[in-house]
């Protein structure tokens, strides 16, 4: 496929992108004209993932091995993205999902990986990039979240509690970065088609004795476009956030999620 030229030229990094949204929204910065640099833990899918992007979008692609809960891995993605590219444009934060789970069925150990897991890996990108982005007094910082900021879901304690903090992240940081021009956004998806989500379906249906299509179809007549999102279909909005065409929004927690959330 032939590729457009909204981010041309730009350098990002996505974590989190073997699979799921992290690869969707990778394929689309990748149409759009931007090298990469993907991360996850899960090499040898993330590798597969490299190539495919390459091939389909002709982009440059360096895959990095790491886990978002352990501090040195982390900082060797921006290492990876300065030795390759010698510049970083655009963040785009995204994370493996944290345990489900009611409270009192959580461990502290439970809590401890999901505050390194939710919260500090974004602390430590965001400190490893913005030692580059500040001195090229321009960058985009696009923390994908999730819909539970906006409306906690009964089974995610961990979600509910731990995701809330972005928000005050990508609040304080569109004040504090506003000077360097860089633009800091959150993104809210609700149900995204992903192997995660058709894996937790699987579950369920084995649990109810139902067939997996009567639970997708249940889940999906929550949504009022009657359908989950397609993981590209985040990667759209991702895209359209770290262009040029975004150059007057900053801190906003922007929902995509097919009307689900009705709150203002
Ligand atoms: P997924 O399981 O399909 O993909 C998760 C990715 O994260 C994979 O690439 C995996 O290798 C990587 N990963 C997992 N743990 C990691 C770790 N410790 N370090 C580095 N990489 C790690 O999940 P998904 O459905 O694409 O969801 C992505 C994120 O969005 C999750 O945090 C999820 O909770 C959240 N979310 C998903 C949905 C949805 O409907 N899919 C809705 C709201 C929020």
């Amino acid at each position: 496929m032939r590729s457009s030229s909204m981010l041309k030229g730009r350098v990002a990094i996505v974590t989190a992108a073997s699979r799921g949204i992290g690869k969707g929204v990778a394929k689309v910065l990748a149409r759009e004209g931007a090298s990469l640099v993907i991360a996850s833990r899960d090499f040898e899918r993330l590798t597969k993932t490299a190539d495919e992007i390459k091939s389909e979008y002709g982009a440059e692609v360096v895959a990095v091995k790491a886990d978002l809960t352990k501090r040195e891995e982390v900082a060797s993605i921006t290492k990876s993205a300065l030795e390759s590219f010698g510049r970083i444009d655009i963040l785009v934060y995204n994370t493996g999902p944290p345990k489900p789970g009611a409270f009192l069925e959580l461990t502290e150990a439970d809590w401890d990986y999901a505050v390194k897991l939710l919260l500090l890996s974004a602390v430590w990108l965001t400190r490893d990039v913005l030692n580059h982005m500040i001195q090229r007094r321009q960058g985009r910082l696009i923390y994908i979240t999730s819909l539970t900021l906006k409306r906690p879901l009964p089974n995610l304690t961990l979600s509910n509690v731990v995701r809330l903090s972005l928000a005050g992240l990508v609040k304080t940081l569109a004040y504090q970065l506003a000077p360097y021009n860089i633009l800091v956004n959150g993104v809210l998806q609700g149900y995204v088609e992903t192997e995660r989500v058709l894996e937790l379906a699987k579950d369920r249906a084995a649990k109810e004795g139902k067939p997996i299509e009567e639970i997708l179809r249940a889940m999906s007549q929550e949504i009022p476009l009657g359908r989950m999102a397609k993981p590209e279909e985040v990667g759209e909005l991702v895209a359209f956030l770290a262009s040029d065409r975004a150059s007057y929004i900053t801190g906003s927690l922007i929902s995509i999620d097919g009307g689900y959330v009705q709150c203002l």
